[in-house]
C-alpha cells in the first residue's frame, strides 16, 4: 500500500488556485533515447474566477477521437475569465502521446488511458497520467464532461451520456447534464467493461461525470463539431459557471438495456453494413454481413440483431476481425 501515498511525478506548470487564465502544461518527467531527463509536456488551461464550482474537461483519451480536442483546444483560447464564475480545467488531449500520435492508445506503452485508472505513481506514463487526474483533478472537480467519439474503428450516432448509477441522486444530476449539453441523443448508458475506466474513478468519487460518443472514424465532421461547442458551453451554463441559458436542442433518448445490444463479429473478413447509423432495426435483422475474402464462391455470415431499436453504432473499416464489435443497438425510450 505504500506507493498509495507516494507523490505523483508530474510537476503542473500552472497553479489551480490562481485567479486568471492560464495556459500551461502538466508536465511528466519521461527519460528515453532521445531526451535523457525529457518530458511529456499536456496543454493544459485553467480559468479562475474567484470562488464557486470546478469544471473538469477532457478529450484525447483516446488519442484518435477528435471532437473533444476540437471544442476544447477551442474554448481554452475564447472562454474568458469574466464570463466564468468558478474554475474551468481544460485538458484537450488526455492522453497526449496517444493524440500526437493519432492512436487509441499511447505509443509509449500500449496504454489505453480509459482502461489505466487509478493508475500508479509508480507505473507505465499512461499509469501515472491516470493518477494524476485520479488523486489531483478529480478531487477538485464537481462536474466532468468527458469527450469521446468512435476513434479509428467505430462510427456512432451524436450522443451525450451518462450512466445508472447506485447513488440515484447523483445519476439525477448526470441525466440533467446531459440533457443540458443537448446532443441529438441522449443515452443511460451500459458500459462493456467498465474496470479502470475515467468515468468509474469520477463517480466513485461522486462527480457529476458526463461523456459523449460523437462520431467516429478517426476524424471530426462539422456537424458533430458543433454539438461538441454548443455542449460544452451548455454544460457550463447548466453547471451556473457560465451566465447564460443553455441553448436547448431537441434530443432523443436511448436506453442500452442489456448485453444484447451488442453485436460481435464470429469471423475475419470484408463488413456490409446493411442498417445505417440512426436507421430503426428489428430483432433478427441482418445487422450486417462478413465475407470470406480468400476465396470467391463463399457465402457471407450474417450477423443479426439481438434487439429492436436504432443502429447507434457499427464497425468503421471495411475489413473485421473476430471479435470485432460490429454494430450497437440502442432502444429509443422517448
Ligand atoms: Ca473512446
Amino acid at each position: 500500500m505504500t506507493e498509495v501515498s507516494r507523490p505523483s511525478p508530474f510537476a503542473p506548470t500552472v497553479d489551480f488556485d490562481r485567479d486568471g487564465t492560464q495556459h500551461g502544461f502538466l508536465r511528466l518527467p519521461y527519460s528515453r533515447d532521445d531526451s535523457a531527463w525529457g518530458s511529456v509536456m499536456i496543454p493544459i488551461t485553467v480559468i479562475r474566477n474567484g470562488g464557486g464550482p470546478t469544471a473538469l474537461l477532457t478529450g484525447g483519451n483516446h488519442g484518435d477521437e477528435y471532437e473533444g480536442p476540437i471544442a476544447l483546444f477551442d474554448l481554452a483560447r475564447s472562454l474568458r475569465q469574466e464570463d466564468v464564475a468558478g474554475t474551468v480545467i481544460i485538458v484537450p488531449a488526455m492522453n497526449y502521446p496517444a493524440f500526437r500520435a493519432g492512436t487509441r492508445t499511447s505509443p509509449i506503452d500500449r496504454g489505453n488511458l480509459n482502461r489505466s485508472f487509478p493508475g500508479r505513481p509508480d507505473g507505465t506514463v499512461t499509469e501515472k497520467i491516470a493518477d494524476y487526474f485520479q488523486r489531483y483533478l478529480l478531487p477538485r472537480a464537481d462536474i466532468v464532461l468527458d469527450f469521446h467519439s468512435g476513434g479509428r474503428t467505430l462510427d456512432f450516432v451524436p450522443f451525450c451520456a451518462a450512466h445508472i448509477l447506485p447513488d440515484k441522486e447523483q445519476e439525477e444530476k448526470a441525466f440533467a447534464a446531459v440533457e443540458a449539453f443537448s446532443a441529438p441523443y441522449s443515452t443511460r448508458m451500459l458500459e462493456i467493461d467498465a474496470v479502470g475506466m475515467f468515468d468509474t474513478a469520477a463517480e466513485n468519487l461522486g462527480k457529476v461525470f458526463v461523456t459523449t460518443e460523437l462520431g467516429g472514424g478517426g476524424t471530426a465532421r462539422a456537424g458533430t463539431v458543433r454539438i461538441a461547442r454548443r455542449g460544452v458551453l451548455n454544460v457550463l451554463r447548466h453547471a451556473g459557471i457560465v451566465e447564460g441559458a443553455v441553448e436547448k436542442q431537441p434530443t432523443r433518448w436511448l436506453d442500452m438495456p442489456s448485453g444484447d445490444c451488442f453485436a460481435f463479429a464470429e469471423d475475419d473478413g470484408m463488413i456490409e453494413t446493411m442498417i445505417d447509423l440512426g436507421e430503426a432495426v428489428r430483432q433478427g435483422d441482418v445487422l450486417a454481413r462478413i465475407y470470406p475474402v480468400g476465396r470467391t464462391g463463399m457465402a457471407p455470415r450474417e450477423i443479426r440483431a439481438k434487439m429492436s431499436g436504432i443502429l447507434a453504432a457499427r464497425h468503421f473499416p471495411g475489413l473485421v476481425k473476430a471479435g470485432d464489435c460490429a454494430g450497437v443497438v440502442a432502444v429509443l425510450t422517448d
